[in-house]
């Protein structure tokens, strides 16, 4: 992982720490600007805000989403207010549009609701615009001292809103491709043992063609008395043991084979391009290697053992015939007293 990405990373975990943060150091430098040029009423807005902001990151520590909403209608009174107070060339106004995109990336559990919150936003610009623009609304002596400096103010406010749009798109669209990739790997993969699942096996088998199905191995593997594993030693000590005899398994096989969670204690191992004397050889040191692990477990030392059935297919043969077949052998190494290979 690149230090880009570890960075990103520890942003998207600490977004709203990040943001309450970002808040707070926006509200005092503007807490410094005007108190330096003396626009009070605006000096003490910015105070409110740096305090809320200090409430919020050091004596009441919600950094949840409940603790971002109350931030979110705080941007829009501060950018109400501040408009309204100072006029329309100083780009406060930006905020609630900016917020409008940010509230959508900060808010995830809110659904639906968060189209209330930017239509609050939106409603609020056009609003201040009618006040401030239309009504003609002036406060002449709290715009005055800041009059020489509005370009940089609009710049700033404007470079502000638009860092807020971007790191909320790039965020945003981080957290989807995650979960996509997540979504996708869960698909095919057994949540519990971390193996293909039956639906990717049996995508990936109905993929290949007939004609090219003739050199490849099925090994059926099943946990011998796995009921009593889970009898003996409770549930969670039985997922422990079939996390660790998957591992085995997943070690068996190479870049093209398969190893793939058919069932409960059930698996199976596809081999393309081999023959059954060479499959027999590494399901044996599988076997062995399994039959020999003490699997520590739930604070248990827990020893299981596994029968194989193994099977060739054919040209001609589509795989669930093979996989009846190594079915039938299997339980033929049942019988035959377990732990054991059947070819
Ligand atoms: P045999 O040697 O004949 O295979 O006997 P067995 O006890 O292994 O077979 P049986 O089919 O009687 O029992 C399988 C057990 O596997 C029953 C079921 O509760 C357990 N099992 C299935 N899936 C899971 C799982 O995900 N976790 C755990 N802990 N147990 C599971
Ligand atoms: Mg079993
Ligand atoms: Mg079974």
């Amino acid at each position: 992982m690149t230090i880009f990405n570890k960075i990103l990373n520890w942003m998207t975990k600490n977004r709203n720490m990040l943001f309450l943060a970002v808040c707070l150091f926006i509200h005092a430098t503007y807490l410094f600007v005007f108190q330096n040029l003396k626009i009070w009423p605006l000096a003490f807005l910015n105070l409110i805000s740096c305090s809320f902001y200090i409430h919020m990151l050091f004596i009441k520590r919600d950094m949840t989403e409940k603790g971002i909403l109350p931030a979110y209608f705080e941007i829009l009174q501060f950018s109400f207010l501040s408009e309204l107070a100072i006029g329309p060339s100083y780009g406060f106004a930006l905020y609630m549009i900016g917020m409008a995109a940010a509230v959508f990336y900060l808010l995830p559990s809110y659904g639906n609701k968060r189209f209330l919150f930017q239509v609050t936003g939106i409603i609020g610009v056009i609003a201040i615009k009618g006040i401030v623009v239309a009504a003609g609304v002036s406060f002449p002596e709290l715009r005055e001292p800041a009059e020489p400096y509005h370009a940089i103010f609009y710049m700033a406010n404007l470079g502000i809103t638009v860092t807020i749009v971007i790191a909320a798109t790039i965020f945003y669209s981080k957290e989807i491709d995650a979960a996509l990739t997540t979504l996708n790997h869960n698909m095919n993969h057994d949540v519990l043992t971390g193996l293909y699942n039956r639906r990717y096996f049996e995508q990936q088998m109905d993929m290949i063609p007939e004609e090219k199905q003739c050199q490849y191995i099925i090994s059926m593997v099943d946990i011998d008395d796995f009921k009593k594993v889970n009898d003996t030693y409770g549930h969670e000590a039985g997922d422990e043991v079939l996390i660790k005899v998957s591992s085995c398994l997943k070690e068996a096989t190479g870049k093209e084979s398969m190893a793939v969670r058919w069932g409960g204690e059930e698996f199976i191992l596809y081999f393309p391009e081999t023959t059954i004397d060479q499959i027999h050889v590494v399901m044996e040191e599988v076997r062995a290697k399994i039959e020999s692990a003490v699997i520590r477990a739930c604070g248990k030392d827990i020893r299981v053992t596994i029968t194989v059935g193994i099977a060739i297919g054919l040209a001609g043969s589509n795989y669930e015939k093979v996989i009846r077949s190594a079915d039938e052998k299997l339980y033929l190494g049942k019988q035959r007293g377990k732990n054991r290979i059947i070819t």
